[in-house]
């Protein structure tokens, strides 16, 4: 027990464990757990796991598994390019927890860094596409050109088609017809030349792709007229490098452009993740989609960067959202804006160039050897005309290692990159038998004048000034220190699972055969990569005792959308359409009513009593009230107020007797691995965040991976893809969506076995309950179980004391930055109050301090109660305090400077510094600036 990986993952092991039990007044962990965990749901079939692997064996055996994959040099294009990451890159972002272990950046004053580098993100986007607006990520290329078809929509109520250019990517048409079906939206797709707007009665959008999916550069700035004279938007799906040398597409008429920015330094990764952008004119922006990143001013007047118009989100819309989009791409986002910065325009247009370059060398020699091409106009891409004969050429290149795309039997496509070499070329000329043409390229670009690229872009000074590697190495720096990850200090965000990302669980990530294989690369070559995946997901049906998994969905609100889907197609196959009520508690994640919405289920809501229990009879009720429309109920167990709620059987059967399936929001998993499962307690689908449970580091707020879990009759109704057995529609582009990062999960379990994980499940129930004991006296615990127990986690109510002191949750939120902590998850589910999740990975050190913090916070608010403190300038208004404000030479508070900044003794030894004081959010919506450009107006 003691040094194998277990022991390393949880936080407290032996004398100190122990002690921890003793002080909630129990001998065993099992006597907690079994007074914590209701008795109907405990105890079924033990967890059937491999035994638990050291962390070099877990490695070892995953690189014999993925040593099966084959890496080939894939010039497949398809929405997918090779691309170099910078090594300065790879090291300092994607290798370093400084980076991927930061939470989303909704404390800003702590996430300065990553805010900065989103920002960046998003002057890039809106510079390379033209338009004014672009948003912080989005999960993929087709979810992102679903996302502006409903953007469209929400516009347009009227509208009830939706036309789709048949040269846009295969994927994309096919999520994008997933996502349109069940809201009665026609998906029309065809040959955007023949299609006539004026003609198509309700149409409300076009969606054309640029350059298309064969590569050719088409001119649609007169197709765009037309669409809008026919009153419909224009989406534009675009690749991000040929902007860097083509026409943007806000300067043809482009409402909506979207695509994605994987080949801005991001690995293919078998298909993820990477950051899908999305950008609009001014008039979309306030329903964009996705996190806005704005730039305001703190209390002392400095600019400072947050997130923009929350109001739009799901958190705040709910079932009136216009999507459900939470947890984004924001590592892959800062990559590729970094990989921006570290280029800079004129090293990214040198790049386009290459690749350009490559591809017309190639074209040339192709028509000398009498090759025919789909069409002159090309960026990076060519398809060759090769009748009957694609295979062949296929064949040939894989023979000398190389992947290109068959278009079908008769054309081959090349999609040259950044990678591309004088080598690749030799052999590229002999797949086809060909000689290199001997004539020099003709000067100026090979298409038509129209599409130059005549705008600037990336002309801020951040694109500008760190173009050596010790200038990008301290710039990464720097932003990484304005930042609180894990590596500072424990985030206990309830609901989020912020636990140990283990080093040796994010290792392989930089293995050759994880990250450098194409999405659409041949079966034989991905031997290893399916057969990993399929081992996680066996093991995942395992844990949450259920039939089938997929690993299709990239996010927590993407596997809420693909399970709901799979009940709807079942309802639909039992002659069931009727079916179309979901029934959620007032509790909910703003994903669920949202995702419901999206999947045309009508919400009606249930909720909960003064206990915080799901009132059974309203739910009862309600499901049979609704027995011939009910269609399902969504339901977060342990629920939303960190409660296991001893009903849920009944609840479950409740659903089934009228005719429902039960889905669970598996957010709460990580109290309920090995003790319990979502199919042992009667849910029909469920969807895991293994972003949470399952150690994916959260990135700053995203990548991640929502894998759903379905019961039997639901396995036929599970999301395919054009590259799986399974041809379903699919709900992201990449048939395993971010398939890379799966193997962080797969460590953690391979490196658990069944018991570690089940350790892991008791000490997280554990550590909720010393740290709701001890706090207790201070702020009362708003929720306990029948046993006066939490489960994995505790809210804390802030009111009563907030009510006698006017100093707010946010106050406590803000103070405790002052102290080195980042604040645990802020009114959710419950306003002025805050909710605790520790996790198994904390120590009991840390655990006292963070418990010392919030005593000593309660301490300062009954300072300010007793009238000791000002109730307006004292240490928890005025919080937080940046080191700019303590050492200057004006100190007028009616506080100390010591008070300020070091609270706590050992904040002597060690201090983390916010960056910015409190950031004013209504002056920053009131003037939104979401641009590096427009920063001139806050910057005197
Ligand atoms: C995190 C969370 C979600 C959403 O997951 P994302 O991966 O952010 O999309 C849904 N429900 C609950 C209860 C959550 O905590």
């Amino acid at each position: 027990m003691y040094n194998n990986f277990c022991s390393r993952h949880v936080g407290s092991v032996g004398d100190t464990r122990e002690s921890m039990i003793k002080e909630l007044g129990y001998d065993r962990i099992v006597d907690l757990i079994e007074d914590a965990v209701p008795a109907n749901i405990r105890g079924g079939a033990p967890l059937e796991l491999p035994d638990a692997l050291s962390e070099t064996g877990a490695l070892d055996r995953l690189r014999g598994i993925m040593g099966e994959n084959k890496v080939l040099k894939s010039f497949i294009g398809q929405g997918y390019s090779g691309t170099i990451v910078p090594p300065v890159i790879q090291r300092n972002i994607l290798e370093n927890p400084g980076w991927y272990t930061a939470y989303t950046p909704y404390q800003a004053e702590i996430a300065q860094g990553r805010l900065e580098a989103l920002l960046n993100f998003q002057t890039l986007i809106s510079d390379l596409t033209g338009l004014d607006v672009a948003g912080a990520s989005l999960l993929d290329e087709g979810t992102a050109a679903a996302e502006a078809m409903a953007l469209a929509k929400s516009g347009n109520r009227k509208g009830t088609t939706m036309f789709v250019a048949d040269s846009c990517h295969p994927q994309t048409i096919d999520v994008v017809k997933t996502r349109a079906e069940p809201l009665g939206i026609q998906i029309e797709v065809g040959d955007w030349k023949s299609f006539d707007p004026a003609a198509c009665e309700g149409l409300f959008a076009v969606l054309v792709q640029y350059p298309d999916t064969l590569g050719t550069i088409e001119d649609y700035s007169e197709f765009v007229e037309k669409a809008h004279a026919a009153g419909a938007l224009a989406i534009v799906a675009a690749d991000l490098l040929a902007l860097t040398v083509l026409r943007a597409p806000g300067e043809f008429g482009a409402d909506i452009c979207v695509g994605n920015s994987q080949r801005f330094g991001v690995p293919f990764g078998f298909g993820g993740p990477h950051a899908a952008f999305m950008s609009c004119t001014d008039k979309l922006k306030r329903k964009m989609p996705g996190r806005l990143i704005g730039v305001s001013v703190d209390a002392q007047g400095k600019p400072g960067y947050r997130l923009a118009l929350q109001t739009r989100e799901q958190h705040i819309r709910r079932d009136k959202a216009t999507s459900n989009i939470c947890t984004a791409q924001v590592l892959l986002a800062v990559m590729a804006s970094m990989y921006a910065v570290y280029h800079g325009p004129d090293g990214l247009k040198r790049i386009a160039n290459k690749a350009n370059t490559c591809a017309r060398i190639l074209a040339a020699s192709l028509t000398q050897g009498g090759f025919e091409l789909v069409s002159d106009q090309f960026f990076d891409t060519i398809t060759i005309k090769v009748p009957a004969k694609a295979d062949e050429y296929l064949a040939a290149a894989v023979e000398l290692g190389y992947n290109l795309r068959r278009v079908d039997a008769d054309h081959v496509s090349i999609a040259c990159d950044e990678t591309f070499t004088c080598e690749d070329g030799k052999s590229l000329l002999q797949v086809f038998g060909i000689e290199k043409a001997d004539s020099e390229l003709a000067d100026g670009p090979n298409w038509n004048e129209v599409h130059n690229r005549e705008s600037d872009f990336c002309t801020a000074p951040v694109f500008n000034l760190y173009h050596s590697e010790t200038e990008m190495l301290r710039y990464v720096a720097r932003l990484e220190k304005k930042d609180l990850a894990l590596n500072e200090s424990m985030i206990a965000l309830g609901s989020c699972t912020m636990k140990l990302n283990a080093t040796a669980e994010m290792m392989p990530l930089s293995w050759p055969e994880v990250g450098n294989i194409h999405p659409f690369a041949p079966d034989d070559q991905t031997v290893g990569y399916r057969a990993m995946l399929d081992e996680l997901s066996d093991w995942l049906a395992r844990i949450t005792g259920f039939a089938a998994v997929s690993l299709q969905p990239n996010a927590g609100s993407q596997g809420e959308y693909a399970g709901l889907l799979a009940i709807r197609r079942y309802h639909m196959a039992n002659g069931d359409e009727e079916r179309n009520i979901c029934i959620i508690p007032t509790s909910a994640h703003g994903t669920n009513p949202a995702s419901a919405v999206m999947v045309g289920f009508k919400v009606v809501p249930v909720a909960c009593d003064e206990a915080g229990n799901i009132d059974v009879t309203d739910l009862k009720a309600k499901a049979e009230k609704y027995a011939d429309n009910l269609g399902a109920l969504m339901i977060t167990y342990p629920s939303t107020h960190g409660v296991y709620e001893e009903t849920i059987v009944e609840i479950c059967e409740a659903i089934h007797a009228n005719g429902g399936q039960v889905y669970m929001d598996g957010a709460n998993m990580n109290a309920q691995v090995g003790l319990t499962s979502p199919g042992q307690i009667g849910a029909d689908v469920c969807h895991l965040n293994l972003h949470k449970t399952f150690c994916i580091p959260h990135g700053g707020g995203g990548p991640g991976v929502g894998p759903i879990g379905v019961a039997e009759q639901l396995v036929p109704y599970l999301p395919g893809h054009q590259m799986m057995e399974n041809e379903a529609d699919p709900v992201c582009s990449a048939a395993y969506g971010s398939a890379s990062i799966n193997t962080i999960s797969w460590m953690y379990i391979a490196m658990m076995g069944a018991d570690g994980l089940t350790e892991a499940t008791k000490m997280a129930i554990l550590n909720a309950n010393y740290v709701a004991k001890r706090l207790d006296d201070s702020f009362p615990v708003l929720y306990t179980g029948n046993k006066g127990l939490v489960a994995h986690e505790c809210i804390i109510d802030l009111r009563p004391v907030s009510d006698a002191s006017g100093i707010t949750v946010e106050d406590v939120a803000k103070r405790l930055m002052d102290y080195g902590y980042h604040s645990p998850t802020m009114s959710w589910p419950v306003g002025g109050t805050l909710m605790i999740e520790p996790t198994e990975s904390e120590s009991k050190a840390e655990l006292d301090k963070f418990c010392d913090a919030m005593i000593s916070i309660r301490d300062e608010i009954q300072a300010v109660i007793d009238g000791r403190s000002d109730k307006e300038d004292n240490v928890l208004k005025n919080a937080p305090h940046t080191a700019e404000m303590v050492i200057s030479d004006s100190w007028t508070h009616s506080y100390g400077r010591e008070q300020a900044a070091y609270p706590m003794p050992a904040q002597r030894d060690h201090k983390f510094w916010p960056a910015v004081g409190r950031i004013d959010n209504v002056h920053g919506d009131r003037n939104l600036v979401c641009s590096c450009a427009g920063m001139e107006a806050y910057s005197e």
